[in-house]
């Protein structure tokens, strides 16, 4: 019954159990990489799999490995290691999906920034799999050395992201903490030389599984580039997205301020966004996406490393805002949509120093990445048409017999016409968004400077101002010829005042009491005038400085 059930996966010898589990979960045929890994795998054999993003390698390494598990034997048996504490738990939570049906099966995550003693619990009670990433899983293998004594399987999963985020060392630590005897399984989406250093070392004569670069992954994707100036980045990706029909949509950037200056750009433009970052706690990361897996969130603007391995189906586009450092970053990055044989989208801003890029994205992907065109205008007015007939024609059903007398009613008290009162409150409506063609011309997005501006004011959320007009904000002083502004997110509420500031610069920067023209400390932040002259220099020497007990980190401030 199985067999018919988890179709083409029967043909594969894997245990019942665990055929009854895809069959539940609705894989209909293995993938490439799985039906060439799966048999390699059950045979014993060590193993270098290459593949890209999304091509399904977790199920490719643990589908083989549960197989061959022994649930009555209560110890560590597999361990995996993974880049990033938000792909263990996925690897961790495909493991228990896919060994639902087996039984006595106990999966582990282990990874930083969560305390040691739940994870130490659940391994010393027995727990099978260990989903590891290298940092944590060394500091338990410091306080108990045998802890890895009885595995028999490895798998380095996203071995060239591991060595990127400098795991090297932490790798070879767990090497040796692992019995000789076992099978070594490695799953990296690139091989440099580093990589086969490794594999040279640590495994015995592997079988290689190598599915072409160009996957089916890439070409579901459709993918498009527009040519921008840097400055027009928050305009341009407004103007984007009112065109582009998206279920989810994850943009990438490439600092972790930039993904919270985007996503509060688009919350204050109605869209429900979050931002994804390494510095954010674990619990909030874990939050977001769930958010954008249930669909409370709708874009998540993302750093390259808090966006790794991520797997939401929903994603049906991913925009990147900033370019990617290196081509297998820009697969990594597109591999969020097309989850799961669906078609997804990719957008890329190219900016005029940047097209070099785009030609090496084109040759490693072996794909054309056509260029398109800002919507104008026209366009752009034209779709908010559309999605604001959309969403009032559900409510036009019945609304004759519950309003309509209402409405004449108010109509005869005001002393107007049926026009003019539903253009009042469908400005409420439309929170004062433009809806004529003169309008959107006119329309300028709240670009971050303007957002964090504004973020002094006490109320945080309120929505009412959107893009309508363009706003009108404290000016800034004409700066004295040789000056450059610098922003720093200390302000007065975290208890700095200008003299600490002045203070810090003269001491560590190194820098004469006249040369640093006016601080302004506001709430949320500080700006300071200083020399344009050796100001690289100087913000160099203030790298580590600390006001109040907080880094200063000091920026150039572009005033847009
Ligand atoms: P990778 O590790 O190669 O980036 P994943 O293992 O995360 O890919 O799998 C990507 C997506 O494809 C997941 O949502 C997974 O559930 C789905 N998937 C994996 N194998 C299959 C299959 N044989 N049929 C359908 N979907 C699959
Ligand atoms: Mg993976």
């Amino acid at each position: 019954m199985t067999q018919t059930l988890a179709g083409g996966f029967a043909a594969l010898e894997l245990h019942p159990a665990v055929l009854t589990a895809i069959a539940a979960v609705g894989y209909e045929e293995p993938s490439p990489i799985q039906s060439q890994s799966i048999p390699v795998i059950l045979a014993g054999h060590d193993m270098i799999g290459q593949a890209q993003t999304g091509t399904g390698k977790t199920a490719a390494f643990a589908l083989p490995l549960l197989s061959r598990l022994d649930p009555a034997r209560r110890e560590p048996q597999i361990l995996i290691l993974t880049p990033t504490r938000e792909l263990a738990l996925q690897v961790a939570a495909a493991f228990e999906r896919y060994s639902c049906e087996m039984g006595g099966v106990k999966v582990v995550a282990v990874y930083g920034g969560a305390p040691m003693g739940p994870q130490l619990k659940a391994l010393r009670q027995g727990a099978q799999i260990i989903v590891a990433t290298p940092g944590r899983l060394c500091d338990h293998l410091r306080r108990d050395e045998k802890l890895l004594g009885s595995v028999a399987h490895l798998v380095l999963d996203e071995a060239d992201e591991m060595l990127k985020l400098g795991f090297m060392e932490d790798i070879e630590f767990i090497f040796e903490a692992l019995p000789e005897s076992r099978q070594t399984v490695l799953f990296s989406a690139t091989l440099p030389a580093s990589i086969r250093a490794i594999a040279e070392r640590n495994l015995k004569s592997p079988k290689h599984v190598k599915i072409a670069a160009k996957t089916q992954t890439v070409e579901r994707i459709e993918q498009a580039h527009l040519m921008v100036h840097a400055d027009q980045k928050p305009v341009s990706v407004l103007r984007l997205l009112e065109v582009e029909q998206f279920d989810a949509l994850i943009a990438f950037v490439r600092t972790k301020q930039a993904t919270l200056d985007m996503a509060e750009l688009l919350e204050r433009h109605g869209y429900r966004a979050s931002a994804l970052n390494g510095d954010m706690p674990q619990a909030q990361r874990e939050r977001v996406i769930e958010a954008l897996k249930d669909g409370s969130l709708d874009i998540v603007v993302a750093t390259d490393v808090a966006a790794r391995g991520l797997d939401v189906p929903r994603i049906t586009h991913v925009l990147n805002i900033d370019m990617p450092y290196d081509p297998e970053s820009y697969v990594h990055r597109i591999g969020r949509t097309g989850r799961a044989g669906r078609t997804g989208r990719a957008l890329l801003l190219v900016t005029p120093r940047e097209r070099r890029m785009l030609q090496v994205i084109e040759r490693v992907t072996g794909q054309k990445v056509g260029e398109i065109r800002l919507p104008d205008a026209e366009t752009v007015l034209e779709a908010r048409l559309q999605r604001l007939a959309n969403s009032l024609r559900p409510l036009l059903e019945g609304a004759d017999e519950a309003r309509g007398s209402v409405c004449r009613e108010l109509c005869q008290r005001l002393d107007c016409t049926p026009e003019l009162l539903a253009a009042a409150l469908l400005a409420r409506q439309t929170q004062g968004q433009a809806l004529d063609l003169e309008g959107v011309r006119r329309e300028q997005p709240l670009t971050p400077a303007a957002a964090r501006e504004r973020s002094e004011r006490p109320e945080r959320g309120e929505r009412t101002e959107r893009s309508g007009e363009p706003r009108t904000r404290r000016p800034l002083e004409p700066l004295t010829e040789g000056r450059v502004r610098c922003r720093t997110a200390l302000g007065k509420r975290d208890g700095v005042a200008a003299k600490n500031l002045l203070g810090a610069i003269i001491n560590e920067g190194q820098l004469a009491r006249e040369a640093i023209g006016r601080i302004q400390v506001r709430e949320t932040f500080s700006l300071i005038e200083l020399p344009e002259e050796g100001l690289e220099r100087l913000l160099g020497r203030l790298k580590e400085t600390r006001v109040a007990g907080k880094a200063l980190r000091l920026r150039r401030y572009h005033e847009d």
